[in-house]
């Protein structure tokens, strides 16, 4: 089959079915056939790599050169950048074929992809018990996308959670790499110390084979890690027998649903028969991350998000009467509520007089989180627990409570302010309803979890 046939198979279904889930924000039809012409001639040549004229889709947050990055928001609306991300140059060089922007939560903030400016993106398998169910955020169009078959793979990133969160509430594999593994530089910025792009697919193989193409040093990102980048798929087959699995004790607590902690504990079972030994381990401090994470993560969105004040680009409010209602006002318009919330949070927390009792003392808890983790990974390989709560919920259930929102993260923002790499594996349905395992390695342990993730599939 050609590259040509292939995006064109993929576009028709995007076109036919995108209306019912809303996972993109932009499909760019022109340029991906024009992609797939010329992949088709690189493969002809003899010149191709493992992507080359494989259509996948990137998260709306990485910016995309002459094609317009909204972040999901009405700020970036009509916001073209003038250069490609690092991760967007890399599958270029490749020469995947880009079909689109996939929709998010509106400046990677949101549990549920229903803070987009472009509405909810609708979960594909809530959507067969007939119901209208999250697809989980933010990075929830491309969650949506892969499982509703619009695209094979697409990237996202992760925050504190958006990768894994949901990957698992739509039923397909998400890793978030290790901190500094995987370019930042033209990622939209939410909260850089916790920031990372990481990958989605349907399978752990796929995943493995787009960390191959992302990973790696990046001059222009400050925080990106100077180290050899394996090969991934290299260790897909590894045996398991003998791996240690350490199940966190806090991670299995009354916040869990029973069903919930049933599916994980069968998937565990799994691990036992392929020959890995399981024992409990603790995290102490894992009941003080949420508090940690959102003071963390305002606080650095509100510092990141000052960039956008209606003169240097993005959004601009009709005639400003001077520069104050310029700023207010734009800023006013162009941002949505959780937004807001997130930079008056984050504002307070870094003010004069409350720095120290917030943002100082978040700090410190992050250290002791870190800390449970170095010393989890003394007594064993991987830790495995659940991503959420619960399967996908209803649209609407939580938008009127933020914190309820915010305890969706409970299992997955530990690993964020830790920088661990960590994936969310298909283990199964409640009720129709896809769940997810997560798998949380040591630093730089990637192949370790994508080996992990692939013999469970
Ligand atoms: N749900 C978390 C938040 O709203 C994580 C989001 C993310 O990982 N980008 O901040």
């Amino acid at each position: 089959i050609s590259s040509v046939e292939l995006t064109r198979h993929f576009l028709d279904r995007l076109k036919q079915e995108d209306g019912q889930y809303n996972s993109f924000i932009t499909i760019t039809e022109e340029q991906a056939l024009a992609e797939a012409r010329a992949a088709d001639e690189r493969r002809a040549a003899g010149q191709a790599t493992p992507w080359t004229g494989i259509p996948f889709a990137h998260k709306d947050i990485f910016c995309t050169s002459g094609v317009r990055t909204t972040c999901g928001s009405r700020m970036l609306e009509h916001f073209v950048p003038p250069y490609d991300a690092t991760v967007v140059a890399k599958f270029r060089q490749a020469g995947a074929v880009c079909l689109g922007k996939t929709n998010m939560d509106e400046f990677a903030m949101g549990s549920s992809n229903e803070s987009s400016h472009f509405g909810p993106v609708t979960n594909p398998w809530g959507l067969t018990r007939g119901e209208r169910r999250v697809a989980g955020g933010s990075s929830g169009g491309s969650a949506a996308a892969i499982a509703a078959r619009l695209v094979p793979a697409a990237t996202a990133t992760d925050t504190g959670g958006s990768i894994r969160q949901p990957a698992a509430l739509c039923g397909v594999t998400g890793i978030k790499p290790t901190y500094g593994r995987v370019s930042r530089y033209g990622m939209i910025a939410y909260a850089s110390s916790l920031d990372q792009g990481g990958a989605m697919a349907r399978t752990a193989e796929d995943t493995a084979l787009m960390l191959n193409v992302m990973a790696g040093f990046d001059p222009k990102d400050s925080t990106s890690i100077d180290r050899e980048v394996p090969d991934y798929t290299a260790t897909l087959n590894e045996p398991l027998k003998g791996l240690r699995i350490g199940l966190p004790r806090e991670y299995f607590s009354d916040q869990l649903s029973p069903e919930m902690a049933t599916r994980i504990r069968e998937a565990v079972r799994e691990y036992e028969k392929l020959g890995a030994t399981v024992r409990e381990v603790s995290l102490p401090n894992a009941s003080l991350a949420i508090a940690a994470y959102y003071v963390i993560a305002p606080a650095e969105a509100s510092a990141n998000l000052s960039r956008f004040d209606g003169v240097r680009y993005g959004y601009r409010c009709d005639h400003p009467k001077d520069l104050m209602d310029l700023y207010t006002r734009t800023r006013a318009e162009g941002f949505g509520t959780e937004v807001k919330r997130r930079i008056l949070i984050g504002t307070y927390a870094l003010s004069h007089g409350y720095y120290d009792a917030y943002y100082l003392k978040a700090q410190k808890v992050r250290r002791l989180i870190q800390q449970d983790f170095v010393n989890a990974f003394q007594e064993v390989d991987v830790l495995m627990g659940p991503i959420s709560p619960s399967p996908a919920f209803i649209q609407g259930e939580k938008t009127d409570d933020p914190v309820t929102m915010y305890l969706e993260d409970i299992f997955t923002i530990a690993v964020n302010l830790a920088g661990l790499p960590a994936m969310s594996v298909p283990a199964g349905f409640i009720d129709g309803l896809p769940v997810g395992l997560q798998i949380i390695g040591n630093y730089f342990e990637e192949g370790r979890l994508l080996n992990a993730a692939h013999q469970f599939q």
